[in-house]
């Protein structure tokens, strides 16, 4: 695992969150609107909306049929207007205008999982966290950092492997290396990591 977090370390020096935000509630918007879209769409999409609303209040008054203009290219709208709306209202009503800072809150607002929740504790807050969306999924169960089926088991095991304080970069990592030469059809022969890698060397063969 050393060697892997070293050569990622080299390949991805300083990892920043691709998602452009300047609160926490504008970063759990973006993360909503991630959901199968490209961070480059979403960061189209957001500053126009930021303008718009950016605050719970704001996004209520905004409206269904507004919010959904703005972020009608970013696919599955009407369902991430719900999530935004019902994340709006919770907040104000439960957590007192403020996005909570726990896994345990965060996940009990409407459309927020365990992975949107752990990317809002990371970057919003600082809090470590493992957020494992299908780029980590794939990469840290390839690269056997994991060996499981599901994000949430993954999720685990890759906390207890990797040390609470790289938690944060080395997510980061292995979506960028995920998003690079480990895609679904990954490029394993110029991929340095390749001697460290049984998926790979399987591939290679
Ligand atoms: Fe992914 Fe292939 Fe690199 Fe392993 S060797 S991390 S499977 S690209």
């Amino acid at each position: 695992m050393r060697k892997i977090l070293d050569i990622l370390n080299k390949l991805f020096l300083n990892p920043v969150a691709p998602l452009h935000f300047s609160t926490p509630f504008e970063l759990l918007i973006a993360t909503i609107l991630s959901a199968q879209c490209t961070d480059e769409r979403v960061n189209k999409v957001t500053p126009a909306l930021f303008e718009a609303a950016n605050t719970p209040e704001k996004i209520i008054k905004l409206g269904d049929k507004k919010l959904i203009e703005y972020i009608r290219s970013t696919g599955f709208y009407n369902s991430k207007a719900k999530s935004i709306m019902g994340c709006a209202e919770a907040i104000l009503e439960i957590f007192d205008g403020k996005v909570p800072e726990t896994l345990e809150e965060l996940q009990k607002l409407p459309g927020v999982g365990r992975k949107t929740a752990s990317v809002v504790l990371i970057h919003a807050f600082g809090i470590p966290a493992f957020p494992v969306d299908r780029h980590v999924l794939r990469v840290a169960n390839r690269l056997g950092l994991a060996h499981a089926k599901t994000p949430d088991e993954t999720d685990e095991q890759l906390r207890k492997a990797i040390p609470e304080k790289l938690w944060i970069r080395s997510h980061l990592q292995l979506v960028f290396h995920g998003r690079g030469l480990c895609r679904p059809k990954p490029k394993c022969e110029i991929c340095p990591l390749l001697p460290h890698c049984s998926e790979g060397q399987k591939r290679v063969k």
